[in-house]
């Protein structure tokens, strides 16, 4: 339990000493992974059937403003339904606050197979996409490893297991289902 660790529900609201929000941590890690998966699956996806450098950028904003739009939505709606049901005062956290950081996270991770499609021309770009989502993973569960249970490698191996898996599926689905 280090000076970084969330707020936590067992010990009443005021022992606690001021920390980072576990409701905020948890909308930034979400969007982040959400976004690097969601939206390197996207650029690949789109990037193995279409050439069109100008479609493919196109096509990944327009992804990644909707879906971080929908995930900004989808953190308001689902965290004031807890906020409704919690009768103990824990939660104290701003949903709009929420909302912002889900948005900005999810664009955040977007990014990570965005700016390589912007930068560099295909067929290299849809590589480097994913090479850097794969980075992006490693350094995310990092992080969430050192701000939560102090165990940042192995928190890394497992954002970059789970996403990966998830990003792969993507993959082997665009494959599949290429046009
Ligand atoms: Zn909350």
């Amino acid at each position: 339990m280090g000076r970084w660790t969330c707020r936590r529900y067992d010990t009443p609201v005021q022992d606690q000493p001021r920390s980072l929000h576990e409701d905020y941590l948890r909308a930034l890690l979400f969007g982040l992974q959400d976004g690097i998966v969601s939206t390197t699956g996207v650029v690949v996806g789109i990037s193995t059937g279409v050439s069109d450098k100008a479609i493919i950028i196109l096509a990944a904003l327009v992804a990644v403003s909707v879906e971080a739009s929908s995930m900004a939505a989808g953190q308001y709606t689902s965290e004031k339904a807890v906020h409704q049901m919690d009768r103990t005062g824990r939660h104290t956290d701003s949903l709009l606050l929420g909302s912002l950081i889900m948005f900005l996270a999810y664009l955040a991770g977007g990014s990570f197979s965005i700016v390589p499609t912007v930068l560099i021309d295909q067929p290299l770009a849809r590589l480097v996409a994913v090479a850097s989502s794969f980075v992006g993973l490693f350094a995310i569960g990092y992080l969430k490893g050192v701000l939560v249970e102090g165990k940042p490698l192995r928190s890394a191996i497992e954002l970059f297991v789970i996403g990966g898996l998830a990003t792969a599926l993507g993959l082997v689905v665009g494959r599949v289902l290429k046009v």
